[in-house]
């Protein structure tokens, strides 16, 4: 059985792709959002508890290879797949998109974190579209003169900024749409993760074409285990492994 770490559309394709070939696949979610998309073959939800747990998981469900497709700042579950995989001895494979490359005409300000976002905001904007997701808003709760509208899948943890408004909503988003946002809001400044994929590009392309100014988070570090960056990569490899 073929374990796809998820959380992720291409993990829900590659598990989509093996389903239909009739590779045994079980797709393992954190459980954070209460209606997720589901994709074909078996879903598991929750934590393992750990690295030794998921070593121990991987063993009494005799998986037979990992595919960690997570979320590029999905930091914790990706250590932890690297420390118990090499340790069940069970091969893993790491999916990830590629990030967003700046192209003529945008307006990039790369920061290593949510904190340096945060402390960036008073010389780049007053009306924030925040799109870093419902972790971590806590480090814009004490920006001084700024409103900001927060868009997240689910109703984020405060601390929140005082001044805001929250848009929850999942996409994928289209260029008018997110151009219709940013002027009915008078946005002048996008902050986002480098979360790469076409689903939530847009937003990058509308501020863009408005020439806001565009705060993005880098990506954390991450384990040095081998890589794709497509679904069909991860696909063949899994094929080869299943
Ligand atoms: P994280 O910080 O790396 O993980 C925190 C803990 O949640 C992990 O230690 C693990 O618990 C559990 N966990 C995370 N992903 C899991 C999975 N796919 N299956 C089983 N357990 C999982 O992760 P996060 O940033 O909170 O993200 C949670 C999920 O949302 C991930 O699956 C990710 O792909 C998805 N996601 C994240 C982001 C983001 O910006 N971070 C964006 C979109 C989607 P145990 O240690 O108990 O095993």
């Amino acid at each position: 059985m073929i374990l796809v770490l998820g959380g992720t559309a291409e993990a829900r394709e590659l598990a989509d792709a093996l389903d239909v070939q009739g590779i045994d696949v079980v797709s393992s979610l954190a459980g954070r959002v209460s209606n997720p998309r589901l994709p074909g073959g078996k879903v598991r939800v929750g934590g393992f508890g750990g690295p030794a747990a998921l070593a121990d998981w991987l063993l009494e469900h005799e998986v037979s290879a990992v595919v960690d497709a997570t979320h590029p700042f999905a930091q914790r579950i990706s250590a932890s797949a690297a420390d118990a995989c090499p340790r069940a001895e069970v091969p893993l494979l790491r999916l990830e998109r590629p990030g967003w490359s700046e192209r003529p005409g945008d307006r990039w300000h790369r920061v290593a974190g949510l904190a340096q976002a945060a402390a960036l905001v008073p010389e780049l904007g007053r009306r924030v579209l925040l799109t870093t997701g419902r972790q971590g808003l806590a480090a814009f709760a004490t920006v001084a003169d700024a409103w900001f509208l927060i868009r997240c899948v689910e109703e984020p943890e405060p601390p929140l900024p005082a001044d805001h408004q929250l848009l929850l909503d999942r996409g994928p988003y289209t260029l008018a749409g997110e151009l219709e946002l940013i002027d009915r809001h008078r946005i002048d400044l996008l902050i986002t993760k480098d979360s790469g994929g076409h689903l939530t590009e847009a937003k990058l392309d509308a501020a863009c074409g408005r020439r806001l100014p565009v705060i993005v988070v880098r990506r954390p570090p991450r384990p040095n285990v081998e890589m794709v960056t497509s679904v069909a990569g991860a696909l063949s490899w899994a094929e080869a492994h299943g």
